[in-house]
């Protein structure tokens, strides 16, 4: 505890000596960032499969090239984004000029999960970087091939005193990292329920906070659904990682006079992408523990299994496992899964399908798969959620010039790109004044000049 405590006062010295504000000094970071990744890229690789059963490609798609492109835009713009921004004065302040002025927080806690451990922990750190911070890093404890690597790549890269890689046991190391120490903003990618006692250790603190959490995420099939196509774009973001994935389909709700078919389509998908023992799958992954493996079995427990269901607890293996109708009461309805299963329900109309939605608010996600454009605007509007894709799902994760969050249930603020930058910056409002002309109407005394004062302001 004093170690850390010494640590963390470390980097506060170093934030404050102003060392991290310059455009060179952000470069060469995010330089020295890119080349340790490339050079334990393999090893990184290896460790995602052993934690994950994650193939290379699937490794290089949703973790190492994610980032890497994300430092090079972070290169590529931080000239602009760091330049004021000029925006217009107000007349009583003419001839004066106002602009916005973005200027790191300090040092920022960015607290990260298992299931994309690499991405989720070095994508707002890329954030933070580029936005002038130092920064102290809590990687998830569950996938310890991956918390190693991590390690050696920050280490070898970037100084102690300046990002701070702290492994641990998140109930055991929050405390410590947070009760004693006042960060300038925490970041925070995981559960709804632990992003709660984040959120209230941040408040005892007025330190603020985004929150990436969870939440379900439906995919409403319309009577208008290209069908083949929503088939195979389904299935594929719902299994990978095994559906261990913050904006997967949570479930799908299909419309009654397509559903037979659509299930039809999902089968023969399951079949084509994944074979008929998907164990045996170079791109099928693994539940990350027991405990996982465990909750995600009873979950299943009394559904009616459309396709899949077997398991294999000594690999941790749950096949694609679609699951029928299940009731409104059941658990699988109620908590996000996290996991390669999917509830297809079908419906009626759309006031039925909505009151499905409502029952958990607010989802971090909405996919809507319809060729009709009136219907698919109606959808955006009637539901809030953070974000999503009309004929696909998850594909806006890797478009950087969307911001990326929840609301409400399922989060706080945004990142990516841009976003991220803003995320990790303060705005600075500024008026430069001329001093001349030095207008007397402003000064005391005030009296008698509220005709010509209505007029000016
Ligand atoms: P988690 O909440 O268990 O863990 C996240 C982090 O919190 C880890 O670093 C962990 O060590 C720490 N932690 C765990 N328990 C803690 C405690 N009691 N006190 C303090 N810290 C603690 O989350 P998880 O299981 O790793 O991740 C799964 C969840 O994260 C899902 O709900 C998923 O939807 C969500 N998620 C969201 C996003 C997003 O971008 N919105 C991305 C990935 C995952």
């Amino acid at each position: 505890m004093a170690g850390l405590t010494h640590h963390l006062n470390a980097i506060r010295s170093f934030f404050n000596t102003g060392a991290t504000r310059s455009v060179d000094f952000r470069k060469k970071q995010l330089q020295l960032l890119k080349e340790s990744i490339l050079k334990h890229e393999d090893a990184l690789s290896t460790a995602l499969f052993n934690d994950l059963h994650k193939s290379p490609e699937e490794v290089w798609i949703t973790e190492t090239g994610m980032v890497l492109s994300e430092i090079n835009t972070c290169i590529q713009s931080l000239d602009e984004w760091m330049a004021p921004q000029p925006v217009p004065t107000n007349f009583v302040n003419i001839p004066g000029k106002s602009y916005l002025l973005p200027e790191p927080l300090g040092v920022v806690l960015i607290i990260a999960p298992w299931n994309y451990p690499f991405q989720l922990l070095f994508m707002p750190l890329v954030g933070a970087i580029a936005a002038g911070n130092c920064a102290v890093l809590k990687p998830s404890e569950l996938t310890t091939a991956t918390e190693k690597i991590m390690g050696q790549i920050i280490t070898e890269a970037l100084a102690p005193n300046y990002v701070l890689y702290a492994p641990g046991e998140g109930a055991a190391l929050i405390p410590d990292l947070m009760d004693h120490f006042r960060y300038d903003h925490v970041f925070y990618t995981g559960s709804t329920a632990v992003g709660k006692i984040i959120y209230q250790k941040a408040a005892a603190q007025l330190t603020p906070v985004t929150l990436e959490l969870g939440g379900k995420s439906p995919c409403v099939v319309t009577a208008n659904a290209s069908l083949k196509v929503a088939a195979k774009r389904i299935i594929n973001i719902k299994f990978s990682n095994a559906g261990q994935m913050c904006i997967t389909p949570d479930y799908l709700l299909v419309h009654h006079s397509v559903k037979e078919a659509l299930i039809q389509q999902l089968k023969a998908i399951i079949l084509k992408f994944y074979g008929p023992h998907p164990i045996t799958s170079y791109d099928y992954g693994r539940i990350v523990n027991n405990k996982h493996f465990h909750r995600l079995r009873n979950l299943m427990e009394g559904q009616t299994i459309l396709h899949g269901g077997e398991h294999n607890e000594e690999q941790l293996y749950i096949a694609p496992t679609l699951i029928n109708a299940p009731s409104v009461e059941a658990a699988i309805m109620k908590e996000e899964i996290f996991g390669p299963l999917l509830p297809v329900i079908g419906y009626q109309n759309d006031a039925e399908a909505l009151a499905w939605i409502r029952k958990n608010e607010n989802p971090l996600a909405l996919y809507i798969f319809t060729n009709d454009k009136k219907e698919a605007d109606q959808w955006l509007q009637q539901v809030p959620f953070g974000g999503g894709c009309i004929n696909t799902a998850a594909m806006h994760y890797l478009n950087k010039n969307l911001p990326f969050g929840g609301r409400g249930n399922s989060g706080i603020g945004r990142y990516h790109g841009r976003f991220s930058f803003e995320t990790f910056s303060h705005i600075k409002g500024i008026l430069k004044a001329r001093t001349w002309p030095d207008i007397p109407l402003a000064y005391p005394t005030l009296k008698g000049k509220l005709k010509t004062l209505k007029k000016v302001i």
